[in-house]
């Protein structure tokens, strides 16, 4: 494919269209396997992408976006090894900790502790005797952020963001492996020991038993959840004090 592109290139040049109208005809005419960038970089490499957050990975691709990146100009030429490392790393939704550092910290600070408090609801479960279906009403319950939720329980929980990174080595049949970092209360502890971290290098961990956080019998059904509830009524750490550090469960 990469020929075809370079040499529809060429014959354009030749006619003497502007060169701009290339990618357009490319784009069309790639529809169905992305849409792919021109390149005339010789040798294996990989191109800086970029996403609107500001996060920053490296593909040894040519497509204009990808997995919500979009690409950029810049790039750095890849041995045969580091090729099939880039495509590991690509596979596995590993991103380089130190090169995204800065915009890591910043949504690091912006996760703080929260609050979920314990409710119930009721729902209809259908039951069938003999020809007849009949409803059963029965209680179930899930965990919400908002303090004034109806059927609240009385049971609140403490809800903890946790940062994991991992480092990736070769295992004695030649294969990549991951290998992740203890969870860590703030990441920039990590910095140096360990290169890559996950696309979401966090997770919620309910302090009391330091598993992540589970939903029981899950969300009402009824009730129209909002993404935002999770941070509106959050507090900062500052005011949590914690008796012992939290045991943390590796999960990976
Ligand atoms: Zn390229």
């Amino acid at each position: 494919m990469r020929n075809f592109n370079l040499n529809l290139k060429k014959m354009v040049r030749l006619r003497g269209v502007p060169i701009a109208l290339t990618a357009t005809v490319l784009a069309t005419s790639l529809t169905g396997c992305g849409k792919k960038a021109e390149c005339d970089i010789s040798g294996s490499h990989a191109h800086l992408y970029t996403n609107e957050e500001g996060y920053e990975a490296y593909y040894n691709k040519e497509y204009l976006t990808y997995d919500g990146y979009e690409r950029q100009e810049d790039y750095i030429p890849l041995t045969e090894e580091e090729v099939a490392l880039y495509k590991f790393l690509d596979k596995k939704d590993l991103i380089s900790l130190e090169d995204n550092l800065d915009v890591i910290l910043a949504e690091q600070e912006q996760n703080t502790d929260y609050i979920e408090y314990r409710y119930s609801y009721k729902r209809r479960i259908p039951m069938r005797v003999g020809k007849v279906t009949t409803f059963r009403t029965v209680t179930r319950y899930s965990w919400t952020s908002d303090p004034n939720h109806i059927n609240l329980t009385g049971e609140t929980r403490l809800c903890h963001y946790v940062y994991q990174a991992c480092n990736v080595y070769k295992d004695e049949n030649g294969k990549y492996v991951v290998i992740p970092s203890e969870c860590v209360d703030d990441i920039g502890d990590l910095v140096g020991d360990y290169t890559y971290v996950k696309k979401v290098f966090y997770k919620v961990i309910n302090l009391e038993n330091n598993l992540e956080l589970d939903y029981e019998d899950g969300q009402d059904p009824n009730e129209e959840v909002s993404k935002s509830n999770a941070t509106t009524q959050s507090y900062t750490t500052n005011s949590v004090e914690y008796a012992e550090g939290p045991k943390l469960v590796k999960n990976y």
